[in-house]
């Protein structure tokens, strides 16, 4: 393995190269070859690890070796092992996701965040930001980024926007030149300098616009790129890598695109792309082979990218072969590349000691934060039939937000307003996988159960919405479900482009869910059927919800964010943000109240459909809480290729 450590940087722009004269630009027979010195570099991509470290299930409160970035290191070390001029690169939403990222947030700070420490550990050469290192607030990135030993770099994340987009006061740099020695294929030493630029979605500004202090302004991945790509040249690039914390999107985007990765891969400059945000593995089967995208060879209009899944479960190895110009700039360029995706290891093998080691103190203050007993809930508290029947999970968090806002609203103006509060159920299969669900069952309710039911650092926020507004965010929820034709039999229930995590629910309102009807919204939340609606019979207590009447509701920041997005017009006023933290609420509720309620509010159903079924695709363990959905008297069909499980349900 051949990594040059941080200290052994060159930093001196100036610095004289490193390969010595013989051989290269010397008088002996090379000389009259036409090629320069030829060399490989591999890039060793991390994406969207959200803070998996350890081996360990903190929510089941177990170890599981599968889980952790000690699973892929191995990966890791193995790829350095085989090549002798290696970079690593992360690329973004590291900073949450895992109950050791929310224990980090909520202690005093005493030492290095434990993702920066695995990640200076692991000897990373620069990173990016993703969406979720904004979670906690900017105050806490920027001190949690302090202890990085590598460069973090963003080009067009902002926390002043410019007139152009070179003019911007950047959150973090744009980019970094990293000046590596690398051994050419002879065995001499050269100096290469390999630009890095980091990009994040834009969407950024809205969803993260209520955290709690300070806001960010963003741009348009592209033209941040064509800004500042020329000066990473200008600056002495050898080649240019984009760590692109962005989807696989079209070669020729709108403005804005969330999903960026191939229309930054045929920007001239770039010579490849980490890819990211989406989850997804590329190369891959998860993309359809198309003009700009091969999904065998892995290239984004025809330049190498990867995308290394999340949660440490794959690594991405991009190998360049490179090629040293002879005349003029004399600079490295890519002659060749190949990709390929390392998928983790399973097995204590897999265990690197020294990162264990490394975040053994945050490991141990982790389990103890978890495993804080907060109460006792008589019931179970599971999301496996969380989008076809109301329960219990979501009730408990809808209920912890309203109490809290009802408390502070009390005595202001607000107060005579009707105030709903929004739940929806964040594990619930989908690309996760069947054992992607809360399931907590009847007894002591700890930290840990809170990480696992609500695992996001949203916070709370409060809008004045009108009837018909109101409407409008049950029906965008209701884009889960596929239409279902009166009659038909077996047709899969869910859509699977709609993530369960937009179902949100309203246990104030009672309301029925008519799946005759075609989804009003697309699942980016367009309005597509502008004449049909799903959600009918909308009340408010004995009330029908009238298109004008006003209504408080509480729901996170991210959804709020959303919301402004899918509704530029809208006019959504924030009545009330705290800057509380969702789970922190919940953790307060259960405390005080004691033990939650045992049995949802079954505010809502399926309007019958009478000789119709649907099938339902079901994780693991669903089977133990079948009695819960004896209504659609379920019937075991058949097990998938992703493992979940089918159940006939009977409308
Ligand atoms: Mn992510
Ligand atoms: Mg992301």
């Amino acid at each position: 393995m051949y990594h040059v450590p941080t200290a052994a940087v060159v930093s001196s722009p100036d610095a004289a190269p490193l390969e010595g004269g013989a051989g290269e630009t010397g008088s002996a027979p090379r000389a009259a070859t036409l090629h320069g010195p030829l060399a490989a570099l591999r890039l060793i991509a991390t994406s969207d690890l959200h803070a998996s470290l350890m081996p360990y299930d903190y929510c089941a409160n177990r170890p599981n070796l599968n889980l952790g970035l000690g699973a892929v290191s191995q990966q890791i070390a193995e790829a350095r092992g085989e090549a002798q001029n290696c970079l690593l690169f992360d690329n973004g939403d590291f900073l949450q996701g895992s109950p050791i990222a929310d224990y980090a947030a909520n202690a005093r700070r005493r030492r290095a965040h434990p993702v920066i420490t695995a990640f200076n550990t692991l000897g990373y050469d620069a990173i990016t930001l993703g969406n979720h290192e904004f979670d906690y607030g900017l105050r806490f990135l920027s001190q949690v980024l302090t202890d990085a030993q590598f460069p973090v770099v963003s080009a067009n994340v902002a926390t002043r926007l410019g007139k152009s987009p070179a003019r911007d006061e950047t959150l973090v740099p744009p980019f970094t030149i990293l000046r590596r020695q690398i051994i050419d294929r002879a065995g001499r030493a050269h100096l290469i300098r390999v630009g890095v630029i980091g990009f994040a979605p834009p969407q950024i500004e809205e969803w993260d616009r209520d955290t709690p202090d300070g806001r960010v302004q963003t741009r348009d991945i592209l033209a941040a790129a064509r800004a500042w790509l020329p000066r990473l040249r200008a600056r002495g690039a050898d080649i240019i890598v984009a760590l692109a914390h962005t989807g696989i999107g079209a070669l020729d985007p709108d403005t804005g695109t969330e999903n960026a990765a191939t229309a930054l891969a045929a920007l001239p400059e770039v010579d490849a792309v980490i890819a990211g945000h989406s989850h997804q593995v590329f190369p891959g089967p998860d993309f359809p082979a198309s003009a700009a995208v091969d999904p065998v060879a892995g290239r984004l209009a025809g330049k190498p990218a990867v995308m290394p899944g999340h949660s440490a479960s794959h690594v991405g190895i991009i190998d360049l072969d490179l090629e040293r110009c002879r005349s003029g700039s004399r600079r490295w360029r890519v002659v060749g590349a190949s990709t390929r995706i390392g998928r983790r290891s399973t097995g204590p093998a897999s265990a690197t000691p020294a990162l264990h080691q490394a975040l053994a103190p945050d490991h141990r203050a982790a389990l103890a934060w978890s495993r804080r007993r907060l109460g006792t809930t008589p019931t179970a508290l599971h999301t496996q039939f969380a989008t076809i029947a109301p329960c219990a999970a979501l009730d408990l968090i809808a209920e912890a937000k309203a109490m809290h806002v009802r408390a502070a609203l009390a005595g202001t103006g607000w107060e005579g307003l009707p105030l709903l509060s929004a739940a929806a159920p964040f594990r619930a299969g989908g690309r996760g996988g069947p054992l992607n669900y809360t399931d907590i069952p009847a007894g002591p309710l700890r930290m840990r159960n809170l990480s696992d039911l609500y695992p996001f650092p949203n916070t709370i926020v409060t809008l004045l919405l009108t009837g018909s507004e109101l409407a409008t965010w049950l029906e965008r929820a209701a884009t889960v479900f596929c239409q279902i034709a009166p009659g038909s039999t077996d047709t899969p229930l869910l859509a699977p482009e709609v993530p369960a995590f937009l179902f949100e629910t309203i246990p104030q309102l009672s309301y029925a869910i008519d799946l005759s009807q075609p989804a009003r919204f697309d699942a980016q939340g367009r309005l597509v059927n502008a004449e049909t609606r799903r959600i009918v019979g909308l009340c408010h207590g004995d009330r029908p919800v009238r298109a004008e009447d006003e209504y408080l509701l509480v729901t996170n920041s991210h959804r709020a964010g959303r919301a402004r997005l899918q509704d530029p017009e809208a006019d959504l006023p924030v009545v009330f943000t705290d800057g509380a933290r969702v789970q922190a609420v919940i953790a307060a509720h259960v405390q005080r109240n004691g033990p939650v309620a045992a049995s949802p509010r079954r505010n809502w159903h399926f309007l019958p459909m009478p000789g119709t079924t649907v099938s339902f695709a079901a994780g693991d363990g669903a089977a133990a809480h079948l009695d819960d959905v004896a209504d659609f008297r379920p019937i075991r069909l058949a097990r998938d290729g992703a493992g979940f499980t089918h159940y006939r349900l009977h409308l």
